[in-house]
């Protein structure tokens, strides 16, 4: 006797890719030199908020 297998068969839309935002390529946070004194000495980069998704991540 051999037990089929249930045929799991979804009929499943696909998933609507939403469109990753090209600045921050879909994390939200871009980043961002921090620079200090009057020469505007770059001192390293930082997280910042995405200003073209807001931070969502999406192009949409
Ligand atoms: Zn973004």
């Amino acid at each position: 006797m051999t037990t089929k297998k249930p045929t799991t068969q979804r009929t499943k839309a696909a998933p609507v890719e939403e469109p990753k935002c090209e600045p921050c390529g879909g994390t939200g946070n871009v980043p961002v030199t921090v620079r200090v004194g009057r020469k505007r000495r770059p001192v390293g980069t930082q997280d910042g908020l995405c200003l073209n998704c807001f931070g969502t991540g999406t192009a949409a």
